[in-house]
Parts: structure tokens; C-alpha cells; sequence
């Protein structure tokens, strides 16, 4: 089967999501960038993630035509696929409905740099990207526009995405954001917090940048 391992990837990390509790249901989409074709794997339209099989994947290129697959691919794919267009750099972009980032996306504003560990993966606060409706052409240019150069966004009154290098890589930045939006909500609750300095937050991500691992 046409990418065949890169597939059977995007049904992990949708799995993981699924079992993680980031997305409810059949909400969200995950997709990755093959490095030797420059072909995107997305998850299907609304299907359960836990009995998805290799061929439900869809193949698309980075202007959203089927190259494999007999699945309707996930509405968002204009979505993913301006995030591929737009940075040459990523080659995983997961789209959650987790609960506490989008709760701070139905907030007016972005999501507080308050954490060290989110500071050091998107150096400053998240922006949230202004409506539009899901699966358009419109939610697509508003929200990779207002994602730039970041490793995530979130999208008014509905989740957020989250980008990286790998698929590996974008689910983990879903996971710390996730945790970082709830700590944010525990701390506005208890009282008020100390936010992160923009100049904090970039030394921050310098140093996890230049010395964090192994
Ligand atoms: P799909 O099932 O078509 O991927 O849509 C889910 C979703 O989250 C839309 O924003
Ligand atoms: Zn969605």
C-alpha cells in the first residue's frame, strides 16, 4: 500500500488523541507530511478513530487533490493543507478539541504565556486566530495566517492546532498546551497570576531550543 508506515502513523497518533481524551468523538483531524514525496496523510471525515485501518487514510497533495485513498478526507484539509503550503518546516499539523484550549478560545484573546514549559515551546502567548466557520476556505487562511511561524494556534470558539517537525512532535505540543491551558485556568481561578514576560518567554524557548534533551 502507498504509504503504508506513514499511514498506519496518522491512525496512532489519532488513536492517542482519542484515548487521551484531546478530541471527543470523531472531532478533530491529524495529518502528516511524507518527506520523499511531499504528500499529505489526513485522517477521513468523521470516522471513529479506534477501528480506522490503513487504507481509510487519505493521500492528498499540498493543494488538497486526492492522490490515494477512497475516504472522504477530515473538512479541514484546506486547513492542513495551507499550514504545509505556508511552512516548509512542518511536516505534522493535530487539530484537538481538547477541553481547556478551547475553553481559553472562546475567550476574547489570546491564551497567556503563564507556564515555563509552554513558554519554551511557543516563546509568548497563543494567539487565537478570529472565527470562521469549520471545514472553509475562510477557517483555513484565518487561521494559518494567524499561526505565522508559531508551533500552534487556537481557533475561536472551537480548539486548536498544533505543528511541528513530526506528527510525534505536534501531538506532544497538543499535550503540554492542553496542560498549560489548564494550569492557566487553575491560577486565573485562585487569583492573579504572574504572567511571563515576552523577553522571559524567548529565553525561555532559546534555551529549550539550544540545550534541552539529549
Ligand atoms: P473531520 O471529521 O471532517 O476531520 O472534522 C472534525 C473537525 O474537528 C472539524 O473542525
Ligand atoms: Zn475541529
Amino acid at each position: 500500500m502507498f504509504l503504508e508506515k506513514e499511514r498506519k502513523k496518522v491512525i496512532e497518533i489519532a488513536r492517542r488523541a482519542s484515548t487521551e481524551k484531546l478530541v471527543p468523538l470523531t472531532f478533530g483531524n491529524f495529518s502528516l507530511r511524507d518527506k520523499e514525496t511531499g504528500h499529505v496523510c489526513i485522517t477521513p471525515s468523521g470516522m471513529p478513530y479506534m477501528t480506522l485501518e490503513p487504507e481509510d487514510i487519505v493521500v492528498v497533495d499540498t493543494d488538497g487533490n486526492i492522490i490515494d485513498g477512497k475516504r472522504k478526507p477530515s473538512i479541514e484539509t484546506p486547513l492542513h493543507t495551507a499550514v504545509y503550503r505556508k511552512r516548509p518546516d512542518v511536516f505534522g499539523v493535530v487539530h484537538t478539541h481538547s477541553t481547556f484550549l478551547t475553553a481559553w478560545a472562546c475567550l476574547d484573546g489570546d491564551l497567556p504565556c503563564i507556564t515555563s514549559e509552554a513558554a519554551s515551546l511557543v516563546g509568548g502567548s497563543v494567539k487565537n486566530a478570529p472565527f470562521a466557520v469549520q471545514g472553509t476556505q475562510e477557517l483555513a487562511d484565518v487561521t494559518s495566517d494567524t499561526l505565522g511561524n508559531d508551533k500552534a494556534v487556537l481557533m475561536a470558539n472551537h480548539g486548536a492546532i498544533c505543528v511541528d517537525e513530526s506528527i510525534d512532535k505536534a501531538y506532544n505540543n497538543a499535550v503540554v498546551l492542553e496542560e498549560s491551558a489548564k494550569v492557566a485556568y487553575l491560577a486565573f481561578t485562585l487569583g492573579k497570576p504572574n504572567l511571563l514576560s515576552e523577553q522571559i518567554a524567548k529565553a525561555l524557548q532559546k534555551e529549550t531550543n539550544e540545550n534541552y534533551g539529549q
